[in-house]
């Protein structure tokens, strides 16, 4: 016979194609981890990440973990064709996909009849969003439906651009960065067809609104509304179409983005508007146009220390937009009202408090209109009250972030990969060990790294640092920055994972400055700067302000701003606790979840395909936690499959059980493992499932398979 133009004979055949097999396995590394033979290796684990990178391969499991690798350009794989090959089949059998993951929850999601979550994680720029995108493109596209749910159907998708618009910006690490957390619920009936969803938002990092890093955006929609709007409505809104004529869009010095098309992206979101329910098109777009009049009201210092406004008929455009009264908007721009003793007094504010009262209206207009948006289409994908339902939860949540100089709002954000670390660990660890324990298998414990002891550090009441950063924003008195440094120093200052400049010995550590402290994340280690902690963690608004804003004639903004609010005297909840409470809601609503996981790594910080930095992705691989999943994985044993499966496959192997066993399906794996010649060590049979020491057992199956 002829193998590759070569005669050879069966014996030749089965040993070539068993050199071609292990080719192929070295050139493409293994599709599961635990397949690894070397598996406490992280050498080895880069590698075969490496290789499958090269190969274009970005899908790799860890067990039903599924590890992906973002490719930096679009790839053949995710056709409707693809969506097919994925349907209904197995997880082991097919290579692994992002759609095998959404597929394999969304059967499991029937079968079990169990609410289930996909949590996806990873830095900035790892494809977090890509992939979430891709599992409810998946969804629309295969699940059943009628022409009623296919409008529902359109609106999770159209919800996308809109949200994206709002809450995503250029970054230096990703030029379409989701500014805030994203958890969103789609929930089908008992057909499997979609028939709502909603949307939980977290902490949108508004601080961008009124100031970008060099290299930076502000959120799209400016330069998209700058860009795209045609030229009536800008005469309009009364703006220009060069984004530099805008003091809030000129930080950055960036206000274009090779890969981005404002424009397109403009159409985009406007045809999305009304399918997601909205028709108060005209008062977003007014808003959106008064934060960037707000950004060039401009001050001049009186004698007295007092402030006016230099840009009057700025001025009186930006209170139509906004729909308020012009001189009530110029009178609360630099003026304080104060109570004392129940008498209302007003007192000037100087240039630096009037500019400061002049973002922090900017950053509350822009950020309740973000919530407002969220509401709005949280109404339209309304969830139907029904007992025969159930969800699949998607977290898209910013990554653990370290930049050079780190904020409140990194604290936040690394505070909440910390909760979620937390999660992993127990769910997978504490599922694993259930497994076990259902199936009646011994089970080993593996060490891990449990980052509890960070989380209290972060939220504990009275002694964490979110509990002493409200104590400093209420104490009376000068507080500022550095008095809750020091307060941090004089609390917390021996904890084993906080650290400031000041060492025991009285000495001064060099790699923290007198502004920063220091925290040990699991991830590795963070510097902070106190410098704006206090007023981001108060997020206050001037009453005057509020009140002015509470009377706008433009409904999304009377709705954001409530009267009830100025007339409550009560302070709200400061921003931090705010976020530590959502996520604790959050905990709970993914604990009560069958959770899957999709951990995104970057392979560059260029942005570009086909590179691969080890460095980078080590550091990634390892704060991800994917050695220890690993390991956790392989301790007992590397691999597992329901009887059923293991007989369907693998009984081609062994005349005995075929073509049909009629037994026990147990004692069909059984005939089926001594005809393989499976050693006692090498296997244990569970209750309803067979597990596998080794990969190297399997392998040799699978290969016996393949030459078969
Ligand atoms: P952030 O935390 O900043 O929001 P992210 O993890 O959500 O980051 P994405 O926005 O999903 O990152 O991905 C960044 C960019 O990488 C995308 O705009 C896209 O260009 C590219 N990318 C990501 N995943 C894929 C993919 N599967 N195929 C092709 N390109 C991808
Ligand atoms: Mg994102």
């Amino acid at each position: 016979m002829r193998y590759q133009g070569r005669e050879v004979d069966i014996e030749g055949r089965v040993r070539l194609v068993m050199e071609s097999a292990l080719t192929a396995r070295d050139r493409v590394g293994v599709q599961d981890f635990v397949l690894l033979e070397n598996y406490n290796s992280e050498a080895a684990f880069i590698e075969n990440l490496r290789r499958r990178f090269r190969e274009n391969l970005i899908y790799t499991y860890i067990g039903s973990v599924l590890v992906s690798v973002n490719p930096y350009k679009e790839l053949e794989i995710y056709s409707k064709q693809q969506m097919e090959r994925y349907r209904g089949v197995s997880f082991y059998e097919i290579s692994p996909h992002i759609y095998a993951l959404s597929d394999n929850t969304y059967r499991a999601m029937r079968t079990e009849r169990k609410d289930q979550c996909i949590l996806i994680s990873g830095e900035s720029g790892a494809g977090k969003t890509e992939a979430s995108k891709k599992i409810l493109l998946y969804y629309a596209v295969t699940c059943p439906t009628n022409d009623h749910m296919a409008i529902l159907g359109d609106r999770l998708l159209q919800s996308n651009p809109v949200l994206e618009a709002f809450g995503n910006a250029k970054t230096l690490r990703n030029d379409n960065s989701s500014r805030f957390g994203k958890y969103m619920d789609v929930q089908f009936d008992f057909r499997g067809t979609p028939v709502g969803g909603h949307i939980l938002n977290y902490l949108l990092e508004k601080s961008r609104v009124v100031h970008q890093n060099h290299g930076e955006r502000n959120f799209h929609i400016f330069y998209q509304l700058l860009d795209g709007g045609d030229d009536d409505l800008l005469i309009t809104l009364d703006l220009e179409r060069n984004p530099q004529n805008y003091r809030y869009l000129v930080k950055g010095n960036c206000p274009r983005v090779s890969s981005i098309s404002d424009k397109n992206n403009w159409k985009v979101v406007m045809k999305a508007l009304p399918v997601i329910g909205f028709t108060e098109e005209e008062k977003l777009l007014n808003i959106i146009a008064s934060v960037l009049h707000l950004g060039n009201t401009q001050f001049g210092e009186g004698e007295e220390g007092d402030t006016y406004i230099t840009t009057e008929t700025q001025t009186s455009n930006l209170a139509k937009l906004l729909g308020v009264d012009g001189s009530a908007l110029r009178e609360a721009l630099t003026h304080k009202k104060l109570t004392a003793k129940g008498e209302e007094m007003i007192s000037p504010l100087n240039y630096e408090q009037a500019v400061s009262a002049r973002d922090a209206l900017a950053k509350a207009v822009y950020g309740r209109t973000f919530t407002w948006l969220v509401e709005k289409i949280n109404q339209s994908l309304a969830l139907k009250v029904s007992k025969d339902s159930s969800v699949i939860g998607l977290l898209d949540i910013y990554g653990f972030e370290v930049l050079q100089q780190n904020s409140f709002e990194q604290f936040c954000i690394n505070y909440c990969n910390e909760k979620l670390q937390q999660l992993f660990i127990e769910l997978t660890l504490r599922s694993e060990q259930e497994e076990y324990e259902t199936e009646g298998i011994a089970w080993e414990t593996v060490q891990y790294f449990d980052n509890k002891i960070i989380c209290d550090l972060i939220e504990e009441k009275h002694k964490g640092i979110i509990s002493i950063l409200d104590e400093e924003c209420l104490r009376p008195g000068e507080t500022c920055d550095v008095s809750f440094l020091e307060k941090l120093e004089d609390t917390v200052g021996s904890h084993p994972h906080f650290i400031t400049h000041k060492l025991a010995n009285g000495k001064t550590r060099r790699v923290v400055s007198r502004e920063e402290f220091r925290l040990l994340h699991y991830a590795g280690e963070v510097n902070y700067n106190v410098n704006g902690f206090l007023d981001k963690n108060n997020d206050l608004l001037n009453r005057n302000l509020k009140e002015v804003m509470c009377q706008s004639d433009n409904q999304i903004l009377s709705h954001c701003f409530r009267r009830e609010e100025v007339i409550d005297q009560k302070r709200p909840e400061m921003a931090a606790t705010q976020f530590k409470n959502s996520l604790m809601k959050l905990m709970e609503i993914l604990m009560s979840k069958e959770p899957s996981y999709v951990r995104c790594i970057k392979p560059n910080d260029a942005k570009q395909p086909g590179r691969f930095d080890e460095v980078l992705v080590r550091h990634q691989v390892k704060y991800l936690g994917l050695m220890e999943n690993l390991r956790v994985r392989r301790a007992g044993f590397a691999y597992r499959r329901r009887f059923e499966a293991f007989l369907q496959r693998y009984k081609p192997l062994c005349p005995e059980t075929w073509p049909n066993w009629h037994g026990r399906l147990v004692d069909g794996v059984s005939t089926l493992v001594n005809h393989l010649g499976y050693k006692a060590e090498e296997y244990k049979l569970g209750r309803s499932k067979i597990f596998i020491r080794f990969p190297k057992t399997l392998f040799t199956t699978e290969d016996a398979l393949e030459y078969k």
